[in-house]
């Protein structure tokens, strides 16, 4: 992409991908000002390479490889004339200093448009150079992040379809703005059926925040744990769809679980049937996952490719090795 020589603070050149192949490239999706921050008449920080500070990094629950970091704008040089907006789906790119140049995307589950703080939910890949970077992270050093950058789906508030939105793993965390903006939207007449890819109930982030949404009449989800084990079935116990009664008993007020995959059967029961047209699916995951679900349900419910929406980018080179869920 040519270089935008009006403003060179603006510019998008090559050096700016990081690479990855996402279905949202920077290099496509330039990040533009906001129609929120347009009508505040305020600068949003992030459209540039700006500075956040790493206000708290904890790892979640038990697990030390998966991170909550918690930033917010380093407000040294700040005039008070600006916002941060980084609407749901929408990501930004992390990227380090010189001496160790890298480039990630990285997509919040969080942010405050007053107080220029954003959340994301990282988990550490082993040997990773960007992840044994944020491994290292001390309290209150300075990253610089750019965006937002995406987003393949945008949301129509006016319509009355089924919104079915699967998430694997992490990638639960862009998920939860989206669910946010049409819960909290009384005029929006949409209903969401959030579908959850989850190793086990361990691994199932953000289940308070999915207990909170499981409360309005148009949220509905089913967690599906891949490989949740129990003390009570073993090798010899025929599989089933239903989860056994020890971890039935784990599961909370309104909460719906799958001891699996998610697969072609289980997406049936879930997607309304003959009723493709109004049925959006927006997919969360690892490209193999994005790409094995988009091909299910246009196959089960007839959805069409342009109401499937792909949330995150690719990682082409490890989609033969990796395992869904
Ligand atoms: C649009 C977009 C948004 C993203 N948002 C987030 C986010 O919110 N949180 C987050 O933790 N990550 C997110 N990622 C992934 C993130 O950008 C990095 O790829 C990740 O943090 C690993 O970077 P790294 O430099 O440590 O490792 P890399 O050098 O990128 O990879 C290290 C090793 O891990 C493998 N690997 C990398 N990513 C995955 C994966 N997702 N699943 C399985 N294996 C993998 C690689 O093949 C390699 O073997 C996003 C990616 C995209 C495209």
């Amino acid at each position: 992409m040519a270089r935008n020589n009006n403003d060179d603070d603006d510019a998008i050149d090559e050096s700016d991908c990081c690479g990855n192949g996402c279905t949202n490239c920077i290099l496509d999706h330039k990040p533009q000002p906001s129609q929120r921050a347009q009508l505040a008449g305020k600068r949003n920080v992030i459209l540039t390479y700006a500075n956040f500070r790493l206000l708290s990094n904890e790892a979640y629950k038990a697990d030390a490889q998966v991170r909550l970091m918690h930033f917010g704008y380093d407000t040294e040089h700040d005039a008070g004339d600006s916002i941060l907006d980084i609407p749901p789906g929408h990501h930004v790119m992390l990227r380090t200093d010189a001496t160790t140049p890298l480039l990630r995307p990285y997509s919040p589950y969080w942010s405050d448009f007053v107080a220029k703080e954003f959340k994301l939910l990282i988990k550490l890949q082993p040997n990773g150079p960007m992840s044994s970077f944020l491994a290292n992270l001390q309290p209150l050093q300075v990253l610089q992040f750019r965006g937002p950058i995406g987003a393949n789906y945008v949301h129509d508030a006016n319509g009355a379809k089924c919104i079915v939105i699967i998430a694997q793993g992490v990638a639960i965390a862009p998920t939860l703005p989206l669910v946010a903006q049409i819960l909290d939207n009384e005029d929006d007449m949409n209903r969401i059926r959030h579908l959850i890819c989850a190793q086990d109930l361990e691994h199932v982030y953000f289940r308070e925040r999915l207990l909170e949404f499981a409360q309005y009449w148009n949220y509905s989800s089913c967690l599906y744990l891949a490989h949740q084990s129990c003390t009570c079935c073993d090798s010899n116990t025929p599989p089933t769809d239903q989860p056994c009664e020890q971890v039935r008993r784990q599961l909370r007020y309104k909460e719906a679980a799958y001891t699996g995959r998610l697969e072609a059967k289980q997406l049936a029961a879930q997607l309304p049937a003959n009723d493709a047209e109004n049925i959006v699916v927006i997919i969360a995951g690892h490209s193999s996952f994005q790409r094995e679900m988009s091909e299910q349900v246009a196959k089960v419910a007839g959805v069409s490719a342009g109401n499937i929406h792909l949330l995150k980018g690719t990682k082409l080179s490890i989609t033969s090795t990796f395992i869904a869920c």
